[in-house]
């Protein structure tokens, strides 16, 4: 028994897998194909896009947002758990890292869901802004540069509904936030951490889940 989060060995690990994961088949082939990627870290954990799953059903969500679509993984997550008219708009500045998920897509038969802006996020978050769609879309998963995150994060606030959910991915960094650090990856991860835990716009969880899950409801 432990009043604390239990420490993951790797063959308690394989059994969290063994017994819960249900991967769709074109999601572990990406999984797959992603392996040997030299920034294959970037994805995230098949366990974190299970929960992911579950709470974009939870939420009943629609229209939602990406921000760092890496090779593809969670958008296809998302993509796979919304209704047949729901909507990703996923974000990324890279067409080399995402062609590699959109053909995951398409054998998954859920490209149509799935808008992909090539574009810095915050200048195409801004459009969706400008366009009137403030307060609609019900789910927004930030995991892009760590720099960057405060300005994802003010911009999905104002775009996701007030019930709505936003996920942070990397939020405990390796474990690196709990340090003293000049890195300024970390140092913002830091400073995006001790925000939210003060945001009054929002109840707060962070996950120790993968490298960190932090989960925002808009209040
Ligand atoms: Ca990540």
């Amino acid at each position: 028994m432990s009043r604390r989060t239990l420490a993951l060995d790797d063959a308690l690990y394989d059994y969290v897998l063994a017994h819960s994961l249900r991967e769709h088949p074109q999601l572990a082939a990406l999984r797959e194909a992603t392996r040997t990627h030299p920034h294959a870290g970037m994805q995230i954990s098949p366990e974190q896009g299970q929960l992911m799953a579950l709470l974009v059903k939870l939420i009943g969500a629609r229209r939602t947002i990406e921000v760092g679509v890496f090779t593809g993984y969670s958008t296809l997550v998302v993509a796979l758990a919304l209704p047949a008219d729901g909507q990703v708009l996923a974000c990324d500045i890279s067409d080399e890292y995402t062609r590699v998920g959109r053909e995951f897509w398409e054998r998954a038969g859920v490209a149509h869901k799935i808008r992909l802006v090539l574009a810095p996020a915050a200048a195409t978050l801004d459009e969706r802004i400008a366009a009137g769609d403030v307060g609609r879309y019900d789910f927004a998963f930030i995991d892009a540069d760590k720099t960057g995150y405060d300005d994802y994060y003010e911009r999905c606030l104002k775009l996701v509904r007030t019930g709505g959910l936003i996920a942070v991915d990397n939020t405990l960094w390796s474990g690196k936030v709990a340090q003293p650090s000049t890195d300024a990856d970390t140092v913002a991860l830091q400073r995006f951490n001790e925000k939210l835990h003060r945001d009054e716009r929002i109840d707060l969880a962070l996950l120790p889940l993968g490298d960190g899950f932090t989960l925002a409801r808009k209040r």
